[in-house]
């Protein structure tokens, strides 16, 4: 009998294209400030994503795991994610989801037309969600389960999100990207050289607390030069208001670039009031990482794309 091999190329990487971004917007403030466009991998498997699930999925394909076991709310870039790499690698998914939804949400539905079981649970069950007896109870009853943490935060998680410093040339001295799980940040801390500064836009209320955590986990030579910034977050965590849309409609006029509002966008209006305030030296080279997410857009009122 002939082994099957997991197909590692459901993405093409060579769609991730680094762009400059239009000088006007950034009134040359800096040296140059480009964006690596993670965004254009897949609408689905959105950027970040795609790499904090390739060496799980990759596992579980390899030891015969028949199941992925995942969490997120309603709007989870990476429940769709997930559903959508499960389809593709032939695994069964499950979506353990935070809330009870009588209405599916449009990414809920995206997440069932691939073939993904949800299982909604309280937002106080939920908070069960690191705990596998509980996990085992809900989702236990699917064939050769393999549980993934929310937001893919695990080892496997990190060190593919580490991947993505293949894109990344030593000549940044900056890299900016956005934290939800911190996951994507701690993976590229590991392996990007330590000389260059990652600055991580939080969406979250109080959202330096996620600092703690991040320490908790780089190894110490490498757990420095990184700060989280967290003054953007619009009211909290997937909060918006019409100045966000309005500064999404004139990045998208200015750059031709579709952000998301949950991420992206506050990532790039914190970073433009930054550069607005004098913040970096005219000899920056900055990087700022797309991670996708562009599915949740469909629910936004007033863009124009
Ligand atoms: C999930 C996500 C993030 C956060 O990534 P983490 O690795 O969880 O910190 C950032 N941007 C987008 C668009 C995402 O979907």
């Amino acid at each position: 009998m002939k082994t099957t091999c997991v197909n590692t190329d459901i993405i093409d990487d060579r769609k991730a294209v680094i762009q400059p971004l239009n000088k006007f917007w950034y009134q040359s403030k800096v040296a140059a400030l480009d964006m690596l466009r993670l965004d254009l991998l897949h609408p689905l498997l959105s950027g970040n994503k795609w790499f904090k699930l390739r060496l799980n999925a990759m596992f579980a394909k390899d030891h015969d795991y028949k199941t992925l076991v995942t969490f997120g709310g309603g709007y989870s870039n990476h429940l769709i994610a997930t559903a959508f790499a499960a389809r593709k690698w032939g695994l069964k998914s499950v979506g353990i989801v935070r809330g009870n939804y009588e209405t599916l949400t449009p990414t809920l539905q995206e997440c069932v037309n691939e073939n993904m079981e949800l299982i909604f649970t309280t937002r106080e069950e939920y908070k069960n969600k690191d705990n596998p007896d509980w996990v085992y109870n809900l989702a236990g009853r699917f064939e050769d389960i393999y549980i993934i943490p929310e937001g893919g935060a695990n080892e496997k998680g990190r060190a593919g999100a580490g991947l993505m410093d293949r894109f990344i040339k030593n000549t940044y001295s900056h890299i900016v990207l956005s934290v939800g799980s911190g996951t994507t940040l701690i993976g590229l801390r590991d392996k990007l050289p330590v000389s260059q500064y990652i600055m991580g836009f939080v969406p979250m209320k109080e959202g330096k607390y996620m600092g703690k955590y991040i320490s908790s986990i780089v190894q110490p030579p490498k757990n420095k030069n990184w700060e989280l910034f967290d003054e953007w977050h619009f009211g909290g965590f997937a909060k918006w208001n019409k100045d966000l849309i309005v500064f999404m409609n004139e990045f998208y006029e200015e750059n031709k670039i579709p952000l998301d509002a949950i991420y992206t966008a506050k990532m790039m209006y914190g970073l433009q009031q930054m550069l607005l305030d004098n913040h970096f030296s005219s000899c920056d080279k900055i990087l700022c990482i797309h991670t996708g997410g562009l599915q949740g857009n469909s629910i936004m009122p007033g863009l124009i794309y």
